[in-house]
């Protein structure tokens, strides 16, 4: 297929992007490169630079590519940062968004793989967090991602839009060429990892005084690999649907660090901080769903093999695609 991917520079949408150019699939990057990197970009792929912002930059791509998908990775996805302008978080992620859907349908594209989010549900009353639990965000990210869901509904009911949006969980780890490098990092391994590599002092621990077993939140941290292949698989999809996508397994933040302390052999100092604004407790994610119907299988079960993967490309990458 012929696929157009929005935000194929960034460190989620770049692997896709890869994983799609493996299976023979023919790609065409959109993105402002802002956040992204054009060293990100797998040479096989086509590169438009636009700004989803702007609607002719993205109508005018999707008529000159007629591409037969979209995958929309391009998107700010920082909760802190959202907390404070949250002005950037609804314009980008949907007005630009917007924007991507009326350039779709004008052109009669109308297969769409949505990146959305765990954020969207906020503190879950259980966990697993399957697809029945209601959806009450905290932060404007979150927000946000569940906004473009609920308009998404009625592209697909008024303009016969389908669509697959997958709410990922904690993406985490790397290929051997494609990893993770935001220009502002604030996720927790690669600042991790960072600090085994002596680019930082230590790693700040925000909140030691959550009602988990040893006091810091946890997440369920799924490798890229397992998170592109749910993307290949919902291609193929016919009848829109929502997926959470997580491996099922909740890591808290000082099990993450002493997993990255065993993978690389060193001593990783912490400093305990405050909680940081807009972090749920516990997040892990009921991904029966799209296992039964799309038959998706994490590949990367424990923790070590994630955070092995992404050792290997930071020690690559020391300073990220940039140096
Ligand atoms: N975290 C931390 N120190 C850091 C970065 C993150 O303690 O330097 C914590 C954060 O508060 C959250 C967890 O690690 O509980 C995962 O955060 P991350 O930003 O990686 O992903 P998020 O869950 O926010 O999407």
């Amino acid at each position: 297929m012929k696929i157009l991917v929005t935000g194929g520079a960034g460190y989620i949408g770049s692997i896709c992007v890869e994983q799609l150019l493996d299976r023979g699939h023919e790609v065409v990057v959109f993105d402002n490169l802002t956040e992204g990197h054009r060293k990100a970009i797998d040479p096989r792929a086509a590169l438009v630079v636009g700004d989803l912002r702007e609607p002719e930059s993205i109508a005018a791509a999707m008529r000159l590519n007629k591409p037969e998908a979209v995958m929309h990775f391009a998107a700010n996805a920082l909760v802190g940062e959202s907390m404070q302008n949250p002005s950037k978080y609804f314009r980008n992620n949907v007005s630009g968004g917007i924007h991507l859907l009326d350039a779709m349908v004008e052109n009669d594209v109308r297969r769409f793989v949505f990146s959305s989010t765990c954020a969207t549900f906020g503190p879950p009353e259980r966990v697993p967090i399957d697809e029945t639990l209601p959806q009450r965000p905290i932060n404007p990210y979150g927000e946000s991602k569940l906004l473009f869901e609920k308009i998404l509904r009625w592209y697909d009911e008024i303009h016969q839009l389908r669509f697959v949006a997958l709410r990922y969980f904690n993406a985490a780890g790397a290929t051997s060429r494609y990893g993770e490098d935001h220009r502002t990092e604030t996720h927790l391994i690669p600042n991790v990892l960072k600090t085994a590599l002596g680019q930082r002092d230590n790693v700040e621990i925000y909140g030691v005084d959550y009602e988990t077993p040893d006091g810091t939140c946890i997440r369920d941290y799924i490798h890229i690999i397992d998170l592109a292949q749910a993307h290949i698989l919902a291609l193929g999809v016919e009848k829109s649907a929502f997926y959470n996508l997580g491996t099922g397994g909740g890591t808290s933040v000082r099990e993450i660090i002493q997993a990255c302390e065993r993978v690389t052999g060193k001593t990783i100092p912490v400093v305990e901080k405050p909680r940081r604004p807009g972090d749920p407790p516990r997040l892990i994610a009921g991904s029966d769903k799209i296992k039964g119907e799309l038959g998706w299988k994490p590949a990367f079960q424990s923790i070590d093999k994630i955070v092995e993967s992404a050792w290997a490309w930071h020690q690559i990458y020391p300073r990220g695609y940039e140096d």
